[in-house]
């Protein structure tokens, strides 16, 4: 089992980590997967110098922010995934859900307070933050947290990177070394679990594990659980399993063409993997082994210019540099900004630029003004808008150049910036399966400016914000089919 480096590990409390524990801890909260996992393979490698077996709890909580049917299918389907690979591997996994809200509380500490020391994941966003935190303050013996985000390490930078270019450079430069530091594909191989931890009865009593008819969301067991049911789930599998089938499929069938058929509304041509890497059932680092062996490329390949250019560093296919682009620069650089980028999630964090125009336009008139509800409802007078709306509550998802139009019209629309800004992420991160993510705030700050730069002519209500609209997007391409399938009721 190979070590990490270290840049990779942040001690989250200052305790020992103890001879005398009865196992390792792997608490699993965003890195949702058992293969190509950094902190699975930390806490493997934990598991072995101390000579203890492995405990993994993987818990759900049903009173997180937005938390929903939705959510809970989703990530419901993948503990079902890693249930059946830990059991297969012999290792000892807990998962828990809660039915009530707090109910879970102790359930950390209990299971901390017998342990050699806790591993945990690291992710930069939303809630998670605060809450691994609160966990290492429980804990009594030593909490590490494992990044395993991006192929860039998340506290390698020291700063945000205000644009993809700078930030794109930076990687040219970086990354190379980080390269040869892939996670193990299956951290799990070969591992024996040595015995299987004893867990206290009042333990299992207090924190029943989630029964297969659970996991399996069967009605009579899922209706137990109180979560947020005005969010239905929708028809996309979770789980590691569906993610790695729609990486596949992905790159065999629809990665040649992805340089132009991404932004194009009349074809499916963006990987739809944003929800499986929100929720860690599949890596970054497991696509770009999958599309480095597809191009047959090897580091040897990489170009030694390092001018920011979007095309040209990789050495690959025009396709798999354009997703590469968007996989690796403009997904780490979300990663980035909310390490390093103070209030990543306020209106006051938005480059100076953009709030002074903003700001200049904030009282012009507006034709029209929705409300969040009119907004939520696909209520308004624009039947594209309607219709991304629409994709986004039915499907969970909207078509990666509508969501830059969705929000653009947001802005259009709303009383004021600020008030553009509470609307986007009210809806964003209560109906997307990939909402709560560093690139939730990264998309929709850059509706209002953030990464971009200042256009003219200064307009109306955007000032020198990039501007779209959907007679121009209709113009640009055919938008007949979109409508056709989301234009309806
Ligand atoms: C208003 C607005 C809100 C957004 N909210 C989210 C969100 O909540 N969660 C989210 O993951 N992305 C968000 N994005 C970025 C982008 O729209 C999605 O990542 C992309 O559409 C996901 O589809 P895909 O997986 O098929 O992407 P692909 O084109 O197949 O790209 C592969 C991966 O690269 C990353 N990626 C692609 N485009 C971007 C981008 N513009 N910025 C950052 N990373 C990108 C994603 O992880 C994506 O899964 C938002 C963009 C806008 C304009």
């Amino acid at each position: 089992m190979t070590s990490i480096t270290r840049l990779r590990i942040r001690d989250l409390n200052d305790r020992p980590v103890s001879g005398a524990g009865e196992y390792v801890l792997y608490w699993m909260v965003t890195a949702r997967r058992t293969r190509f996992n950094f902190a699975l393979q930390h806490a493997v490698r934990r598991s072995l110098e101390l000579g203890r077996p492995l405990l993994v709890l993987e818990s759900l909580r049903c009173d997180y922010p937005w938390a929903s049917e939705r959510f809970h299918r989703f990530i419901l389907q993948g503990m079902a995934d890693n249930r059946i690979r830990f059991g297969r591997a012999g290792v000892a996994y807990y998962p828990y859900v809660e039915r009530k809200p707090g109910e879970g509380k102790g359930l950390l500490a209990a299971l901390a307070s017998r342990a050699c020391c806790v591993v945990t994941d690291d992710f930069p966003c939303f809630m998670i933050p605060a809450m691994t935190a609160a966990g290492a303050k429980q804990a009594p013996v030593r909490m590490e947290a494992v990044d395993g985000n991006g192929l860039l390490p998340i506290h390698e930078a020291g700063k945000p990177f205000p644009t993809a270019y700078a930030f794109r450079r930076f990687l040219q430069r970086d990354l190379p070394s980080h390269l040869e530091e892939f996670p193990e594909p299956d951290p799990l191989a070969g591992y024996s679990s040595l015995v299987e931890p004893d867990l206290p009865d009042r333990v299992l009593a207090r924190w029943p594990m989630a029964g297969q008819d659970l996991l399996a969301c069967r009605p009579e067991a899922f209706r137990t659980v109180d979560v947020d049911r005005s969010v239905p789930a929708v028809g996309l599998p979770g789980g590691e399993r569906a993610a790695g089938d729609l990486m596949n499929r992905f790159v065999r069938e629809r990665l040649e063409g992805y340089d132009t058929g991404r932004n194009d509304t009349a074809v499916h041509g963006s990987s739809g993997l944003s929800p499986y890497l929100h929720f860690g059932q599949i890596s970054s680092h497991q696509i770009c082994t999958a599309l480095f062996a597809f191009e047959g490329w090897s580091p040897g390949d990489l170009s030694d210019s390092v001018a920011g250019k979007r095309q040209g560093w990789w050495g690959m296919s025009v396709a798999a540099e354009a997703f590469l682009d968007q996989l690796v620069t403009w997904r780490e650089l979300g990663f980035n900004n909310c390490v390093y980028l103070k209030g990543y999630d306020r209106y006051e964090s938005l480059p100076g630029w953009a709030l002074t125009t903003l700001a200049k336009h904030a009282s012009d008139p507006r034709g029209k003004v929705y409300s969040l509800e009119q907004f939520e409802r696909a209520a308004t007078d624009d039947p594209l808008w309607n219709a991304a709306q629409r994709q986004l509550l039915h499907e969970g998802r909207i078509h990666n150049y509508m969501r830059m139009l969705w929000g653009k019209k947001i802005l259009h629309w709303s009383e004021e910036p600020r008030e553009a800004l509470r609307i986007m992420i009210e809806l964003n991160n209560r109906y997307a399966l990939d909402g709560r993510d560093p690139n939730s705030y990264s998309g929709i700050f850059w509706v209002l400016g953030r990464h971009d730069r200042a256009w003219g002519p200064e307009r109306p209500i955007f000032g020198k914000i990039r501007y779209m609209t959907s007679e121009n997007t209709a113009r640009k391409m055919d938008v007949k089919p979109y409508l056709a399938r989301f234009g309806g009721p």
